[in-house]
Formats: structure tokens, C-alpha cells, sequence
């Protein structure tokens, strides 16, 4: 029989071993309801980031479709281009020049470059594609090479791909013409093996552009660069109207629009300064205001390997731009949203109205270039602001 101490023991032992039990209970249930709670916010984490997938595969435009008159989408394709007008490039390769010598009207040629990229290229394209509406990528070489699927639907949705050197390493590109040209050699080699293409068109732009200037240590070896480019074969394009995108002060969608309408210097034949390097998502968000606001005005649009050009015998057609391709060579006329400019009001732009001393200081890579105050006047062209600053852009 056990005496009372050791029932006393007992019970105190019984008692411990249900304080144990029931501890364990609570634990297990806290552990239970942890993990539920793990797996609900895992759950739910997932469910919000596919969701944020699929609005970036909708190109991000989601919130510009509600700004812009959405237009039916198209179907991509190349469009037909005309080059009957261009001098052969050992004679002339001067871009600006040819267009501005051909006299045509009203005609704006949209250029990115330093792309091609993963996140910005696609977003400019979808614009563009919801606007069909062509345009000239300016690529780097290596970037063709890393980002491959940007610049063949750069490529397949009907724009031209251009040259903007293999690096875009200002000391390493303009170390001598033979760097230089090795160097647009190679970038041209990735344009063919992107395209398929056996000859794309020869076209470079300058990184940093080719303005002679004092304060640009590469000028001069950029000047004779244009010269072995005319023996190779190769045309140059810089630009005569910047939206500002990479002048080294962040700016938002409508300071771009506003800062590149005060910066048009040859308002018959735009060419606008644009990047799609992987930054420039101000660009992607001004693009569709830019883009109005030439159609507002009675422009075309043309990839810069169009330049057909109408003699005056036909001018009674193509006065106003037409029938030259306009920005929807590839499409039927039903889904053009850039009417040919005939059709359109012929309200006037006035870059002419400009702010006389209104600095375009671009260098279309990224990198500040000196303010130029050139007096902004209808004609003649004026020469565009050099950059004077070099570096590399980031290669991503
Ligand atoms: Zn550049």
C-alpha cells in the first residue's frame, strides 16, 4: 500500500506529465498554424507576381491605352521601302543632308538608340505597332548579340535596324578610323546574322553623333570617320530634333514632348533622338504623346531607309506627302493611325516659333554635352548642338 507521500508523488507526477502533454498540444497547434500561414502568403505572392507578369507582357501600356484612342492592333510586317532617291554613299553620305536636299515635306523619321534591351525595346515596340507606325533602330552591336529576340521583332515588325557601332565605347570606338570602322563592321555582321538579311542597309549613327565641335576631343577623327564610311559604303544619320530622353536630367513623359517641340530644326524632315536603352521608360510613357502630336500635325512617318522621292511633275500628289509611304506602308488604309498628310488638317508646326536660345544638348548616349544656344530659326538648318562628353553606356 503506498503510503501518502508517495501518493502525493504521484499525483504531482501525473499532474506534470498532462502540463507536458498539453504544452505539446500548443506547440503543435502554433507549428500548424504557422505553416498555414506560410502557405497562404506564399499563395499570395505568387498569385501577385503572375499577375504582374502578364501586365508586363501586355507591355506595360495598360495605363497609355487609357491616355491614348487605342487603334486596332495589327499585324506586323516589313514595310516596303523606297530608296530610288539616294545618291550612292561614295558620293554622299550625309543623311541630313540628302533629306533636307530632297525637299519633301512634312516627313518624321522616330530613331532609338542604344538598344537593343529586354525591358524597353518591347514596350517601344508595342507602341509603335499599336500606332503602326515605322521607325530606325540605332543598335549596338553587342547588344544585338545579348538581346537577340528584341531585335528580330525590332527586325519582324517591319523597322529598320541601323548601326551604332559593335561597343559603344567612345575611347575604344574613336581610338582611329580603323578602330572606328572595325568596330561598324562587326555591329553590321550582328545586324545580318539578327536579320538574315545578305545586305542590310549600310546606316550608322555616330555614338555621341558626329557634330564637329571644339569641345569634342573625338572630332576630328569623327570627321574622318564620315570619310571612310563614304568608302565602305556606309551612309550617316545624326538628328535634328531631340525629346531630351539622355541629357543627363531625368525629365517625365511631358517634359519630353515639351522639350522636343522646341527642339525640331528641320520641320519638314524630323529626325527625332530617342533611346531604348534600359532606362529610358520616361521614353516608352512619352512615345505615344510624341507620336500624336506629328500625326496632329500632318506628318508621316518613315523608317530612314525611305526616302522615295516624288518629282514636281507629281507634286499635285505628293505635296503634302502623299503617296509616298506613309506610316502605314504595311497595312491596309483602314487601320493607318497616321493619316497621310493630305488628309489631315494642315495645322502647322512651329519649331521656327521656338525659344530662340533653346539648347538641344543631347549627345544620344546618355552622357551630358554642353548647352548650345543656336538662335532657332525656320531655315536653314541650323547645325545641331555637339556633344563634347564620351563614355560607354551601359551594357546590360
Ligand atoms: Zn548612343
Amino acid at each position: 500500500m503506498s503510503s501518502p507521500t508517495e501518493f502525493e508523488m504521484r499525483r504531482r507526477e501525473r499532474r506534470r506529465r498532462e502540463r507536458l502533454r498539453k504544452k505539446r498540444i500548443r506547440a503543435a497547434i502554433l507549428l500548424i498554424a504557422l505553416i498555414g500561414m506560410i502557405v497562404i502568403i506564399c499563395v499570395a505572392v505568387s498569385t501577385f507576381a503572375k499577375r504582374g507578369e502578364a501586365d508586363a507582357q501586355n507591355g506595360g501600356a495598360a495605363s497609355e491605352t487609357t491616355k491614348v484612342s487605342p487603334s486596332p492592333p495589327v499585324i506586323p510586317t516589313v514595310a516596303p521601302v523606297s530608296t530610288s532617291a539616294l545618291p550612292p554613299a561614295s558620293e554622299k553620305n550625309n543623311m541630313l543632308d540628302i533629306l533636307h536636299d530632297l525637299g519633301q515635306t512634312k516627313r518624321v523619321y522616330l530613331t532609338f538608340d542604344d538598344g537593343p534591351t529586354g525591358n524597353i525595346t518591347p514596350q517601344v515596340l508595342d507602341v509603335l505597332r499599336r500606332y503602326n507606325v515605322k521607325a530606325t533602330f540605332f543598335e549596338v552591336g553587342s547588344l544585338i548579340k545579348a538581346n537577340p529576340d528584341a531585335a528580330r521583332r525590332v527586325y519582324e515588325e517591319g523597322h529598320l535596324i541601323a548601326n551604332h557601332s559593335n561597343g559603344h565605347n567612345y575611347e575604344k570606338l574613336y581610338a582611329s578610323e580603323e578602330a572606328f570602322i572595325n568596330e561598324i563592321n562587326e555591329c553590321y555582321e550582328n545586324i545580318k546574322a539578327v536579320t538574315g538579311e545578305a545586305e542590310p542597309f549600310k546606316l550608322v549613327r555616330f555614338p555621341g553623333g558626329s557634330y564637329d565641335s571644339d569641345g569634342d576631343k573625338y572630332s576630328s577623327v569623327k570627321q574622318q570617320c564620315k570619310e571612310t564610311l563614304k568608302q565602305y559604303g556606309f551612309y550617316y544619320c545624326d538628328w535634328n530634333a531631340s525629346s531630351g530622353d539622355a541629357d543627363g536630367k531625368m525629365k517625365d513623359a511631358r517634359q519630353l514632348l515639351d522639350f522636343m517641340t522646341v527642339n525640331i530644326y528641320d520641320d519638314n524632315n524630323v529626325v527625332v533622338l530617342m533611346h531604348d536603352a534600359s532606362t529610358k521608360q520616361t521614353t516608352v510613357d512619352a512615345l505615344p504623346m510624341i507620336i500624336q502630336y506629328f500625326i496632329d500635325n500632318g506628318y508621316t512617318f518613315h523608317r530612314l531607309d525611305d526616302i522615295g522621292y516624288q518629282s514636281d511633275s507629281s507634286s499635285s500628289n505628293t505635296a503634302a506627302g502623299s503617296p509616298a509611304p506613309t506610316a502605314a506602308p504595311s497595312a491596309s488604309p483602314s487601320v493607318s493611325a497616321a493619316p497621310s498628310a493630305s488628309a489631315m488638317p494642315s495645322a502647322s508646326v512651329s519649331p521656327s516659333a521656338s525659344p530662340s536660345g533653346s539648347s538641344a544638348n543631347d549627345n544620344g548616349d546618355g552622357n551630358l554635352s554642353a548647352t548650345v544656344s543656336p538662335a532657332v530659326t525656320a531655315a536653314p538648318r541650323p547645325t545641331m548642338p555637339p556633344e563634347n562628353q564620351g563614355g560607354p553606356i551601359i551594357i546590360n
